[in-house]
């Protein structure tokens, strides 16, 4: 027979009371934090932002969980907080010179019959038309950015650590923009994020007209390109 002392019963019960404390303490606070999101997409305006964006970063599968209860799907909040994000970051990456920062675009954004090379800077575009990048990275360096096509995972972390850039841009599909931007806070880097406008492995698309934007944040209107001979993709 099992002895169990009262102070040990207690301390179980306790241990259960602040457990179910907890948990009612985390519902609550998702179902707060999905309120204040789906408030802020009604609105068009972004309502306590810091909270927002800490609170997804907590507590992502439960914010996914409650916000798919009012008919929305992850994709739309994750995009969200991409541009919660963004609009916390946008004051700080105005602040920065444009020779402190860099711009990474998947290559994914490419021909399927590209020709560009493989060189420790990412791919080497070779301009041959066959899609927006041959024009827009000439573009963006004459404004004065540092552009790569990332050929692989551990690319953009190499290259941080080479260039040090204070400022990134990173485009790609949600995922790889949602975890970029979290890399750079880890990091203490001022990340913006551009999502492409479909996800694929080849010849996706992006709003050229949305990623000049981010790019042009804080810069004398003189560098910006005149005007920008792409296609919305
Ligand atoms: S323009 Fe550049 S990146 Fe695009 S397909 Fe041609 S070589 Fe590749």
């Amino acid at each position: 027979m099992v002895f169990i002392s009262p102070p040990w019963d207690q301390f179980v019960m306790l241990i259960g009371e602040l457990t179910l404390l907890a948990i009612i303490g985390l519902l609550a606070f998702g179902f707060f934090l999905a309120f204040i999101a789906l408030y802020s997409m009604r609105r068009g305006k972004f309502y306590f932002p810091r909270l927002l964006s800490s609170g997804f970063t907590m507590l992502e599968g439960l914010m996914k969980a409650i916000v798919g209860l009012f008919g929305l799907d992850d994709e739309e909040l994750v995009r969200f907080f991409i541009r919660v994000h963004n609009s916390m970051n946008a004051k700080g990456f105005e602040s920065i010179p444009v020779s402190q920062r860099a711009v990474f675009f998947p290559q994914c954004l490419r021909s399927s019959k590209c020709p560009a090379h493989l060189t420790p800077e990412g791919l080497h575009c070779q301009h041959c038309g066959q899609c927006e990048m041959g024009k827009t990275l000439p573009l963006l360096r004459d404004m004065g950015y540092r552009t790569f096509i990332v050929p692989g995972s551990s690319f953009i972390s190499r290259m941080v650590k080479k260039y040090r850039p204070a400022g990134i841009i990173g485009a790609g599909c949600i995922i790889e923009v949602r975890d970029g931007l979290e890399m750079c806070d880890r990091i203490g880097l001022c990340g913006m994020g551009v999502v492409t406008l479909r996800d694929g492995c080849v010849e996706t698309l992006l709003d050229w007209h949305e990623l000049f934007d981010v790019a042009g944040l804080g810069l004398d209107p003189a560098l910006l390109p005149k005007d920008l001979d792409v296609s919305a993709q």
